[in-house]
């Protein structure tokens, strides 16, 4: 009989690649590959982790139920629609195995957030990836791809990994284009990043429908990504089947605490706001000013084209950059292209000095240090 087995489309799955968090003989590297923010939590939050310690012998309280509370409060919303997860992974994990499994398709965008394609086969669903149209999401190419099996659209808005986001205009009419059996999800995980007056999250589609959720989460500009703490906003019939199923105990003590004194210090979070925005729009110039091609972006990191030929690969960059203790994130899928997250000033500079000695074919001599 042999060993026991699991399904076969998971044992087709390939896991999940993170970043790299290490670059070799570099004692300090400058890690500018996961988005995670260059500035960190709130002071308050940090408090708060300190002071959970106290009572990490307690479980924490299922209904995140404080947590929540503020998140209605800050964001205007209705608290009974709203929970909370390790992480919007936990989230989109719950949504996607709640209403795929085999037989059923699930389309997101070609060039988007790798954790929907592999959630989708683990619940033994078809993947439909639909090409990206100008990096964002391609409306009429996913609306062309739905049909009777059809069971989520999900939709990263901004795109990770490309910074390209859709108007809101866009997002309506592709919500108006879906039948009432298929589930909208809105991944907002950059909405705190945008700054394009177009752009709205989701809450409204959500308060209006019965097929559209909005995720977010605390893991990018609260800086909160090592604690896990993400939220959705949904119909009720969507809470009920999330809660029918979910663990209990999902935000963990320091979590939900951290995350709660994160939310209610939006002065904080304003200053961050303002700096990424700053410094992403400064990166994109300065690599674009060096001959790149960057895609306009709306999120706290800017992917970058390189040319294919050697020297000047992003390949070779990337090799470069690794050696001076920059981390930066390669994707298989796009060969010509590195993405960078947006770092503190001096990263930045520090960043933007190597790039430049490397296009100009003088990467033995950078003006950059890495370590800081
Ligand atoms: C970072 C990111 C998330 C957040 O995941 P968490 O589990 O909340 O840390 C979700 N979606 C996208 C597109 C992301 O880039």
């Amino acid at each position: 009989m042999g060993a026991p087995k699991a399904h076969d489309w998971i044992m087709d799955l390939e896991a999940y690649v993170p970043g790299k968090a290490t670059a070799d003989g570099v004692k300090n590297p400058v890690k500018m590959s996961a988005n995670e923010s260059a500035l960190g939590p709130s002071p308050k939050a940090v408090e708060a982790i300190k002071a959970s310690a106290a009572g990490v012998m307690r479980y924490p309280d299922p209904a995140s139920h404080d947590l929540i509370t503020a998140i209605a409060k800050v964001h205007g919303l209705k608290p009974e629609r709203i929970l909370c997860g390790t992480g919007s992974d936990e989230l989109l994990t719950l949504l996607i195995h709640s209403y795929a499994g085999v037989g059923d398709e699930v389309i997101f965008s070609e060039l988007g957030f790798s954790v929907y394609p592999i959630q989708a086969q683990a619940a033994g669903a078809t993947l439909v990836p639909v090409p990206n149209k100008d990096w964002a999401a391609d409306v009429d190419g996913m609306l062309k791809a739905v049909t009777d099996k059809t069971k989520l659209v999900i939709v990263d808005n901004p795109n990770n990994p490309t910074g390209a986001y859709l108007p809101w205009s866009e997002v309506e009419r592709l919500h108006k284009g879906l039948p009432d059996h298929v589930l909208l999800v809105l991944d907002a995980a950059y909405a705190e990043c945008v700054t394009a007056g177009d752009y709205e999250a989701g809450e409204e589609l959500v308060d209006k429908f019965e097929n559209v959720v909005m995720t977010r989460t605390f893991s990018k500009l609260y800086a909160l990504a090592g604690l896990r703490v993400g939220w959705m906003y949904a119909p009720d019939h969507v809470v009920d089947v999330i809660n029918r199923w979910r663990m209990p105990f999902n935000v963990a003590n320091p979590a939900h605490d951290a995350a709660l004194a994160a939310v209610k210090d939006q002065a904080y979070l304003d200053e961050v706001v303002s700096f990424t925005a700053e410094w992403r729009d400064w990166l994109t110039a300065e690599l674009t000013a060096i001959g790149l091609d960057v895609v306009k972006s709306q999120t706290n990191f800017v992917l970058v084209g390189f040319p294919e030929e050697s020297p000047f690969t992003a390949e070779e960059c990337n090799a470069y950059l690794m050696k001076h203790g920059y981390i930066v994130r390669k994707f298989g899928v796009l060969p010509n292209h590195l993405r960078i997250s947006v770092g503190t000033e001096t990263q930045n500079r520090g960043l933007i000095s190597l790039v430049r000695g490397f296009m100009n074919g003088s990467p033995d001599e950078p003006d950059g240090e890495a370590g800081q």
